[in-house]
């Protein structure tokens, strides 16, 4: 035991005591209601007052799917050759190495081979926070050796979009893109392996123009943003205005481009249930 006592910090005048509650809150985008991240965790992401689905990272995705969140992740290494040497506000190679930096990513989709309640399948899940989750060569190729590895396994192939749409900064070489992961679809198709797309806030341009709407089944999440061109572009060419709700998950589903809209908490049960009806 020591004789002396420790000198205590003198206290701060309580007018400059400062709390730190920063990155503890988020503002729900839809209600603008405020809400513990704590509470998010526990609802997947999913505003309790609203049931606004905020976007979910390629890895949570991955975790929310996949049993016990365990998986083999495959081509990670896959990297952007720059093969135009693109430079907008800033060259591509400094963009694509400070999102690599940003989302420990190195393109925008991850691709992982695991059971979902208790079936062996492949999911890719795209990352809305590398360059907007757009689809260049690298998510492509990734996507495209995905269902090659479903064809020679016989597992059932899960995308979920989450994209701006094409690469601009790969330019044709991302529009091939859509051509080569169509016609592998094809042949995933030609084998009876089943294919689930699973389109998400917000799935756009060539992703929508592509794979994300030629699933087996095709099911969003509730009010998605889901589309080819924006709704500003279209106003202006056919000079109308467009009706409420236009490319939201639930319009869409009324005019039958979607099979159905799945809430987030309820999508591994869909997913599983679907895959049994497949017989899988
Ligand atoms: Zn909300």
């Amino acid at each position: 035991m020591s004789w002396f006592k420790k000198r205590k910090a003198p206290k701060k005048p309580i007018g400059t005591r400062t709390v730190k509650t920063e990155g503890l809150w988020e503002k729900c985008e839809q209600c603008k209601q405020t809400i513990w991240k704590k509470d998010l965790e526990s609802t997947c992401n999913v505003c309790p007052n609203c049931n606004f689905h905020f976007k979910l990272k390629a890895n949570e995705r991955f975790n929310l799917l996949f049993d016990h969140g365990t998986y083999i992740e495959y081509d990670r290494d896959l990297q952007s050759n720059d093969p135009l040497q693109f430079v907008d506000k800033k060259p591509y190679k400094t963009r694509l190495s400070d999102m690599s930096l940003a989302t420990g990513m190195n393109d925008a989709i991850m691709v992982g081979e695991g059971k979902l309640s208790d079936k062996v399948v492949c999911i890719c899940a795209m990352e809305s926070g590398f360059i907007s989750g757009s689809m260049g060569v690298v998510v492509g190729e990734k996507i495209t050796r995905a269902i090659e590895r479903c064809v020679e396994k016989k597992h059932p192939l899960i995308i979920v979009s989450c994209s701006g749409g094409a690469r601009m900064q790969e330019g044709a070489l991302s529009l091939m893109q859509m051509a080569k992961i169509s016609g592998a679809l094809a042949r995933l198709d030609r084998k009876h392996i089943p294919y689930i797309s699973v389109l998400t806030n917000p799935t756009t341009g060539g992703v929508t123009a592509s794979y994300a709407m030629l699933g087996d089944l095709n099911i969003a999440e509730p009010n998605a943003l889901i589309g080819f061109a924006g709704p500003r572009v279209i106003e202006q060419t056919i000079r109308q205005k467009l009706p409420s709700g236009f490319q939201r998950s639930e319009f869409l589903l009324q005019h039958g481009m979607l099979d159905a809209i799945v809430n987030r908490k309820d999508i591994k049960t869909y997913l599983s249930n679907a895959l049994n009806f497949f017989g899988f």
